[in-house]
């Protein structure tokens, strides 16, 4: 503890916590120009688009193809994103989709919430412990390079100096672009990307797996551009959606598919619609598994004891056990005498006999509900099926004479 400064990234404080604070200090002390809060908004979209669009779908994940004009404009709106560069946010990336929830991975939610929002950042981190993944396509992207060698004035340029540059020329405010449009702008894109790593592996449903922390959730995705269908995302990373409906919020969709028309973007990666729905049904299937599995269905048939049809009937005439034998399983019913819907008297002459034959429909037929509460009082398997058995044995030995006489 007393060394505690020493364990602190101070420069990436200074970036995602200073900054940003002395940014809403000078905001209260500067109200804002309307146009300006127009163009940060405005750029705000344009450099978020940087980081999903670019750094994540198409640099991370490769889920389609830019044209060279289309990746200049993602690696330079990246860079007012104020993010680190495109090589070493896609290498953490990579190594968090690979190793997600483990020790491995750079921001696992595993330890805790604030750990993967910002801690990540604001401890220093021993490099050798995130888990290795593959960057050679990267670095033979010539934008990829160039963007991560010249990232320093790269950003300084994107995220500060433009904005101010532009407020500046076109409208006289010189100041407010650089609070507003500079400063206090990328600090709201990035506090938005770390509520990937953290409120989307922290918040929401879990419609394809739920093996792992990643979720879904219309407020992630509200304030992510899109990316906040993150239990999609990491089931089927390189499909260039993230939200497969049309009604669903994925901005950063909308912009690669228009892309695309504009002949700007190909080859959109997309999962087959059945594998998608396979997905879904397998952990649709896992919930029912376990609401059914936590529910009494009665001893299961192969763990009864076994017992012959003669025990069964002294059991039930002389030791007074309500026993009734249905489908070769032997059933107590004593609670249920005076319970039973269609009157003591019937079912109580059924006691020491075989009564599948009444129960399946010979008196009366049996509902659904009635047959799982019968299932709940079976105690034993009579050896060979009992009565029904009998007939069975009768029947076969009539067909093989048949078969023989013939
Ligand atoms: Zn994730
Ligand atoms: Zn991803």
């Amino acid at each position: 503890m007393s060394n505690w400064h020493q364990h602190i990234d101070w420069l990436n404080v200074t970036f995602i916590i200073f900054v940003p604070l002395i940014g809403l200090a000078s905001a209260y002390m500067y109200p804002a120009h309307l146009y300006t809060i127009i163009f940060a908004v405005v750029y705000y979209f344009n450099a978020g688009l940087g980081i999903t669009a670019g750094y994540h779908r198409l640099w991370a994940h490769s889920s389609y193809k830019a044209t060279l004009p289309l990746k200049i404009y993602l690696a330079a709106c990246g860079l007012g994103a104020a993010q680190g560069s495109i090589r070493w946010w896609s290498r953490g990336h990579r190594a968090h989709h690979r190793y997600t929830d483990t020790d491995k991975d750079p921001y696992s939610v595993k330890k805790g919430f604030w750990y993967s929002h910002l801690g990540w950042m604001v401890m220093k981190q021993n490099p050798k412990r995130i888990g290795r993944s593959d960057i050679t396509d990267l670095n033979e992207d010539a934008v990829v390079v160039w963007q991560h060698r010249h990232y320093i004035p790269g950003v300084l340029l994107m995220a500060l100096v433009l904005p101010t540059v532009v407020c500046g020329l076109g409208w006289g405010d010189w100041r407010g672009g650089f609070i507003y449009a500079g400063v206090l702008r990328a600090s709201f894109i990035q506090q938005a990307t770390f509520c990937v790593n953290s409120l989307a592996h922290w918040l929401g449903e879990q419609p394809f797996d739920d093996r792992n922390s990643p979720r879904d959730h219309v407020v992630t995705a509200l304030v992510t551009l899109g990316e906040g269908y993150h239990n999609f995302h990491h089931e089927f990373p390189s499909d260039y959606r993230n939200a497969i409906q049309w009604w669903q919020y994925d901005p950063t969709k909308w912009a690669i598919w228009t892309w695309k028309q504009l002949g700007l973007a190909s080859e959109l990666k997309q999962f087959r619609h059945n594998e998608i729905e396979k997905g879904r049904v397998q952990q649709l299937q896992k919930k029912l598994d376990e609401k059914r599995a936590a529910l009494d269905w009665g001893v299961p048939i192969a763990d009864l004891p076994v017992i012959s049809w003669d025990d069964f009937v002294e059991q039930a005439r002389d030791q007074g056990r309500a026993l009734t034998a249905i489908s070769g399983v032997v059933h107590d019913v004593a609670g249920f005498i005076g319970e039973h819907p269609g009157g003591k008297a019937l079912i109580s002459s059924f006691v020491g006999k075989d009564a599948t034959a009444v129960f399946n429909g010979g008196v009366y037929e049996h509902s659904n509900a009635a047959h799982n509460l019968l299932s709940t009082m079976r105690v034993g398997v009579i050896r060979g099926g009992g009565e029904v058995e009998i007939w069975k044995t009768g029947a076969e030995e009539k067909a093989k004479l048949g078969a023989a006489t013939s």
